[in-house]
């Protein structure tokens, strides 16, 4: 296994931003598995979760301006 080959395919995750060999796509942007799981964890309650909210709210389309 080359080495070029998997460093092409990582991506950056939109939360940590470390790139990540693995995770889901969210409209174009990428989140990985760590950062999804921990997601799921965090109550809405929790400081945390609007962090998450905020890092999320970039991944979005642009606002409509109608
Ligand atoms: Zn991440």
């Amino acid at each position: 296994m080359s080495k070029d080959q998997m460093g092409n395919q990582l991506e950056s995750c939109i939360v940590c931003e470390e790139k990540k060999p693995e995770g889901i796509h969210l409209y174009t942007s990428f989140i990985c598995h760590e950062c999804e799981a921990e997601m799921v964890r965090t109550k809405t309650d929790e400081p945390r979760y609007s962090y998450f909210i905020d890092k999320l709210k970039r991944v979005k389309t642009p606002p409509l301006y109608s």
